[in-house]
């Protein structure tokens, strides 16, 4: 079986396919993703909790990641549950067969909407946000005869930057309960009296692309003390915990990321040591990678057009996609390692910065990417994409979404279509 990067007679593989073959066959701009990394990643986690947490814990897909039909087949069929964000989010996975009661709602402004659809639906877990979710969620679960499970998001004042974190400072975020200020205490009060809604625990979720096991394991920890205060003060059990995920993967060789059972056997620790501490049972663990499931299974393909060097500055090596398909380094300078897909065994000596098409100087795919010497024509295949690229992506300049593809064992087929020009007038009246 063969999967993941892989060079053979100077061409790029991946997940065991020839990529200049697949470019040629699908198209570029293209997404490829290896349906056994995906796989492999959903079963380390899975193991990992299992292992850690003794059984007493669930996986949950973070899909804003990479939401589409397929990724919650495949999620399903791994025995873990997701995370979403929205009616849109919970409809393609409903839409997929994803069970409903595997599934949790988050966000920080949820509609009417978007809470009768969840509710009618028996989505497992809504995750509150603010104080009024917690009326609405009650009067409409009354309206409908039903009692929702939920938890609430808690800012636990820690601010998980990627290689340090700050214990103050993180009150100012949109997302959540603040713990410090006795806020989220308040609302586990109101919850708990609350008619039609049974709170099941605690979330919180520190940030993303992290590095270090040591804010995952304050974050436990703070929880814990927090879990046991509510107990005491109200003596309502809280048997559930979420922890999260923002777990960091490797995109260029600055990033090093631990194996994930680390940071399980580490957090697992801290976790079972504090509650011992504040005398409370170990809560059900549930965690939400999104990034480190989908981040490194997946490339983006493109081919080369023009190539403009200014000399002594830089050369521009422009690519038929763009921030349209990958906006991650216009959002936030995000970095990306990149392979001239037909020339993968060529020494990567050429500096170049890699632009997309759009109508914005800062549509870049990133700066300084070393790569053989690029020709127009040339495939470059863009590397670790699989998360916050086809998501993020969009129709500025009325550029067409591109076509993703999975692949197995060499196997490709689409699983998401190429939007046409059609497409793209669809909606316009
Ligand atoms: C974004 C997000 C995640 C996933 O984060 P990754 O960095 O992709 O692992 C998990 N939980 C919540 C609540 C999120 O907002």
């Amino acid at each position: 079986m063969e999967y993941g990067l892989g060079i053979k007679n100077n061409h790029l593989y991946f997940g065991g396919a020839d990529t200049v073959e697949l470019a040629k066959q699908y198209g570029t701009p293209l997404y490829v993703f290896d349906e056994q990394l995906i796989r492999e990643y959903c079963r380390d986690f899975k193991n990992s909790i299992d292992r850690y947490y003794d059984g007493n814990g669930m996986v949950l897909y973070a899909s804003k990641a990479f939401s589409c039909k397929e990724m919650y087949r495949i999620a399903n069929d791994e025995g873990i549950g997701v995370d979403t964000v929205s009616g849109g989010e919970i409809y393609t996975a409903l839409s997929a067969g994803f069970p409903a009661e595997k599934i949790f709602f988050h966000g920080n402004n949820k509609t009417n909407t978007e809470l009768k659809y969840a509710i009618e639906n028996n989505i497992g877990h809504i995750v509150i946000d603010d104080f009024g979710e917690i009326d609405r969620i009650s009067e409409i679960a009354g309206e409908m005869g039903k009692t929702v499970t939920v938890m609430l998001r808690i800012k636990p004042g820690i601010d998980a930057h990627t290689h340090d974190f700050i214990k103050t400072g993180q009150n100012d975020c949109k997302f959540g309960f603040t713990l410090e200020t006795g806020e989220a205490f308040e609302a586990a009060e109101k919850a708990i009296n609350a008619k039609n809604i049974n709170l099941s625990g605690f979330h919180c979720h520190i940030g993303s692309q992290i590095f270090s096991t040591d804010p995952f394991c304050l974050a436990a920890e703070v929880m814990a003390n927090f879990i046991a205060n509510v107990t005491k003060k109200t003596g309502h059990v809280v048997s559930e915990l979420n922890l999260g995920g923002g777990f960091g993967i490797r995109y260029t060789d600055e990033d090093e990321p631990l194996p994930y059972s680390e940071f399980m056997n580490k957090v697992s620790g801290e976790l079972k040591n504090s509650c011992n501490k504040f005398g409370i049972m170990v809560p059900k663990v549930f965690i939400e990678p999104g990034r480190s499931i989908v981040g490194p299974a997946g490339i983006t393909l493109y081919t080369v057009g023009s190539i403009k060097t200014i000399p002594g500055i830089r050369t521009y090596v422009s690519v038929d996609g763009g921030m349209t398909d990958n906006p991650r380094y216009a959002l936030y300078g995000a970095k990306y390692d990149a392979v001239i897909a037909n020339k993968a065994e060529e020494p990567g000596g050429f500096v170049a910065t890699v632009a997309g098409k759009c109508c914005e100087s800062g549509d870049l795919i990133g700066e300084n990417i070393k790569i053989a010497t690029p020709e127009t024509g040339d495939i470059l295949a863009v590397l670790a994409t699989g998360a916050y690229n086809y998501s993020m992506a969009s129709n500025y300049n009325r550029i067409p979404r591109p076509a993703a593809i999975m692949v197995k064992n060499g196997e490709a087929r689409v699983i998401i279509k190429r939007e046409t020009f059609e497409d793209l007038i669809s909606k316009d009246v």
